[in-house]
């Protein structure tokens, strides 16, 4: 089977056609400044990286495109759209609602609508490219999967927060949690590489990426994630605060004569290792650079990044009542050498040791980070949601 999936921004759409058998990518790439002017990006498996300059005022122009891309005779992967057999659609928020993935019918669509105000920036994007692809390949079934289904496991202690119960109960402020796909995706994979029973294990895994989330898998359930009703609240991240006592938005509102909007934008865009870099990027590998240079900020804003992830990994052996292992993911988590050691350095109490050689050898690879006698096995496990979506829609179908 032939899966495209789908993961729909608001000016972005990024694309993978999988070949579900095999697992191989036939072809990839994205549509940039999608309403702006417009730039396609596309890529067959081994072949060169072709970017075209191409008008894309709507989300269905945009999708246009990448399907005459997808069956250019020249440089396309496949010979008609009829060789598209299923689409995967990344969707945000499933609220509540959606504890798997879905068929997308009307009456899916409507529910997923009714988590736009859960996530504004997101789902109202998502839904776009879902009703784009449909009306552009009717027959074809589509699937959505959610980024806060795999969550949807967590106990009430973990997902209730201690504000007036009738904000839950009316406004379903609850915990909802992110990166559910890959987090799935990497636990899963991770017992199955260190040969644990997924079933009967503890795992945390740290999706450290320029979003960042950890989460606790308890015998292959999530039983609590970092993430909140909005992906703003758990680690320190590229541009985004994390956890922060509440009133320091009031305070700084006042100082910085700042509306609730302008609060909001500082901690979502204006924060993280960024921030605290004086406005300096957010990229690690910019940060590494800058260790070495000698500036002290980059290096201070790095071991807070390290000690937050740390104390999550605390807090989730403390709620899993132990932990068998733990996993790095995502950018950071699978390139970043010196975060994996600083924050394993933390965790001697579990027993963790890792193999220092090992560690600063290790680029997106899977890999066994921990020695043998270490109390807790710790590895590198790169993720793949594109791939996890494609499975998803074919299980589902
Ligand atoms: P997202 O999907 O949230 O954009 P990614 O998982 O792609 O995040 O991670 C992007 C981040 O990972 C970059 O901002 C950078 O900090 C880090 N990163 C990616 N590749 C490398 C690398 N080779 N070396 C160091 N850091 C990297």
């Amino acid at each position: 089977m032939n899966v495209l999936v789908i993961n729909c921004g608001s000016s972005s759409l990024k694309y993978q056609l999988i070949d579900s058998v095999s697992e191989s990518v036939k072809a990839k790439g994205l549509c940039e400044r999608i309403g702006i002017d417009g730039r396609l990006v596309y890529q067959k498996a081994g072949g060169e990286k072709e970017i075209t300059e191409a008008a894309m005022p709507t989300h269905k122009q945009a999708i246009s495109l990448v399907i005459e891309a997808l069956v250019n005779p020249k440089s396309g992967a496949i010979g008609s759209l009829d060789e598209i057999d299923a689409v995967g659609h990344r969707v945000v928020h499933g609220g509540e609602k959606f504890a798997s993935s879905v068929l997308l019918t009307d009456e899916v669509l409507a529910a997923i609508e009714e988590c736009n105000d859960l996530a504004p920036l997101h789902n109202p994007a998502n839904l776009i490219g879902i009703n784009a692809c449909r009306e552009l390949m009717p027959s074809v079934p589509m699937v959505g999967v959610f980024d806060t289904a795999f969550h949807q496991t967590m106990p009430k202690k973990a997902y209730l927060y201690g504000l007036p119960y009738e904000y839950y109960e009316k406004y379903k402020v609850r915990r909802y949690g992110f990166h559910g796909t890959s987090h799935s995706f990497v636990s899963k994979r991770t017992a199955e590489f260190l040969g644990l029973d997924l079933k009967q294990s503890k795992i945390i895994v740290a999706h450290l990426g320029n979003g960042a989330s950890v989460s606790a898998v308890k015998n292959g359930a999530c039983v609590d994630t970092s993430m909140g009703l909005t992906p703003l609240e758990g680690l320190v991240m590229g541009t985004r605060s994390g956890d922060i006592d509440p009133a320091i938005m009031e305070y700084i509102a006042k100082k910085e004569d700042l509306d609730i909007e302008g609060v909001m934008e500082v901690l979502n865009k204006k924060s993280g290792v960024s921030g605290m870099t004086r406005g300096g990027s957010s990229d690690f590998r910019d940060l590494q650079e800058e260790i070495k240079a000698g500036n002290e900020l980059a290096a201070t804003a790095v071991d807070v990044f390290c000690y937050r992830v740390a104390k999550y990994i605390g807090a989730y052996t403390a709620a899993m009542n132990g932990v068998d292992a733990i996993a790095f993911t995502a950018g950071i988590g699978e390139n970043v050498a010196l975060v994996r050691r600083k924050v394993c350095e933390y965790l001697g109490y579990l027993g963790v040791s890792i193999d220092e050689e090992r560690n600063e050898k290790t680029f997106g690879e899977e890999t066994v980070l921990s020695t043998d006698p270490s109390g807790v096995k710790v590895c590198v496990i790169p993720t793949n949601e594109e791939l996890a979506i494609a499975r998803e829609t074919v299980a589902l179908l």
